[in-house]
């Protein structure tokens, strides 16, 4: 089995996945992999079911990541010597019964992406792409170091990755605009962090000059290397709902890498018969940083990238998604929508998700959002089976979650807020603050 670097726009232009190229030199568009699909037909859905399945309780990799025990799907002729894995993927799929049944839905389920190495999902495709640069590296291609730019959870994703793999790693991270646990992270593994004085897209900007000619390596999401491994979260919801597709997937996005390589995952399982049914999809955004709902809204007519304004969901504070395209046509394929949460609705949406024994993170609470305010616009059927992509684990955005509790959250009104109780060391006093328990 082998896969190939291919135009994303379907222009024709293809090349080997041992090329540094991020764009179609011929049309300028994102490109994808293009694996072999009548390789991977020759092998029954039934058999890739089973033999996924028996990987997945492996304790050692590569089998026991839960990107490459489907490695034939990922980066099918890349040496297992050269993968490069922190065990991501295989996280708790989290029901939310309480949750749904307020909503009235068949099930809202949380798949906990976060719960990984580095505490977001975007570990699921920086392990390939960093076995990639591995691969290029022990072949002689001479790569210098691999850069980002990041609202946070790239940057600790490439760090450590590059980190295991002994290889440099460059961050370029908008100053004042990512949590303080996200900025350590690349700090503690090694990285150079560059603080920039700008926002994600003054960063994108700028690393995609450097990375031009100066030998590094370009990690961001434009790099569809990266894709392959995230798609493999569509993988394996279907494979923890018994391959039976929820009738809806939310998705918070930003720059939209996440939602197209949802799709694909969803697009390569139905065309090797794993699954023989589309999910709906629906894409929520800040409304601070919304110029895909906006897009939307127009009927995809006009795209017009924005100023993304000051959100509590920073990772997702992007004006300018470079996915765009990809993620339209995705949207089109599944029948999708695109939601939004104000600053209030995503912290509380939140908040009422972590009474459920989850940590939402606020880009997460976007998502969340999102699900109640389609339900209640009919748009999610009552009884739909739900499914949410939980993007990093809470603990990274603790501020938020102090704040919230707090109820000291600009244009936040914490509806679910539980501050701790101050109380002398006195029995009676411990007592009476006890006297009216309840549930979460
Ligand atoms: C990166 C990120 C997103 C957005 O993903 P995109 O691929 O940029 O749309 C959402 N949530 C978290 C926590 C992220 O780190
Ligand atoms: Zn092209």
């Amino acid at each position: 089995m082998h896969a190939d670097y291919a135009c994303s726009e379907g222009c024709g232009f293809r090349a080997s996945l041992l090329d540094i190229v991020y764009r179609c030199p011929r049309c300028g568009s994102l490109l994808e992999v293009a694996h072999d699909l009548e390789a991977l037909r020759a092998t029954p859905a039934s058999e890739w079911k089973r033999r996924f399945e028996g990987r997945f309780g492996a304790a050692r990799i590569p089998d026991a990541s839960g990107v490459w025990g489907k490695r034939e799907w990922a980066y099918p002729q890349l040496p297992v010597e050269d993968i490069v894995s922190l065990g991501e993927g295989r996280v708790p799929l989290k029901a939310l019964p309480r949750m749904a049944s307020a909503l009235g839905l068949g099930a809202l389920d949380l798949m906990e992406c976060g719960v990984s190495p580095t505490g977001s999902f975007k570990d699921w495709g920086m392990t390939v792409l960093v076995s990639a640069v591995k691969h290029l590296r022990s072949r002689g291609v001479p790569v210098r170091a691999v850069a980002c730019a990041s609202t946070g959870d790239t940057s600790a994703a490439l760090a450590a990755y590059c980190a295991a793999a002994g290889i440099p790693a460059v961050v370029f991270l908008p100053r004042d605009k990512v949590s303080l646990a996200q900025l350590v992270q690349p700090i503690a593994n090694g990285a150079r962090v560059l603080s920039l004085d700008t926002d994600f897209d003054g960063c994108m900007r700028l690393v995609q000059a450097v990375t031009a000619d100066t030998g590094l390596y370009l990690a961001n999401s434009m790099n569809s290397l990266r894709i392959e491994g995230q798609k493999m979260i569509a993988v394996e919801l279907c494979q923890d709902l018994g391959w039976e597709p929820p009738d809806w997937v939310v998705i918070p996005g930003g720059n939209l890498g996440n939602a197209s390589a949802l799709g694909r995952g969803f697009e390569l399982m139905l065309s090797l018969g794993l699954i023989t049914r589309r999910p709906r999809i629906a894409v929520a955004q800040a409304q601070r940083a919304n110029p895909f709902a906006r897009a939307f809204r127009g009927g995809f007519r006009e795209w017009v990238p924005m100023q993304a304004e000051h959100t509590l969901a920073s990772a997702i504070q992007i004006g300018n998604p470079v996915s765009f395209r990809r993620a339209v046509r995705m949207l089109q394929a599944f029948e999708g929508v695109v939601e939004e949460a104000t600053e209030s609705e995503l912290a509380n949406a939140a908040a009422r998700a972590d009474r459920e024994g989850t940590f939402a993170c606020p880009q997460t609470g976007v998502a969340l959002a999102a699900v109640e305010k389609l339900v209640a616009r009919g748009v999610i059927a009552r009884d739909a089976r739900v499914a949410v992509i939980s993007t990093a684990h809470g603990l990274k955005f603790a501020d938020f979650k102090v704040g919230y509790h707090r109820s000291a959250l600009a244009d936040v009104a914490s509806a679910y807020a539980n501050p701790p109780v101050n109380l002398p060391a006195e029995l009676d006093a411990v007592k009476a603050a006890l006297a009216d328990l309840s549930g979460p």
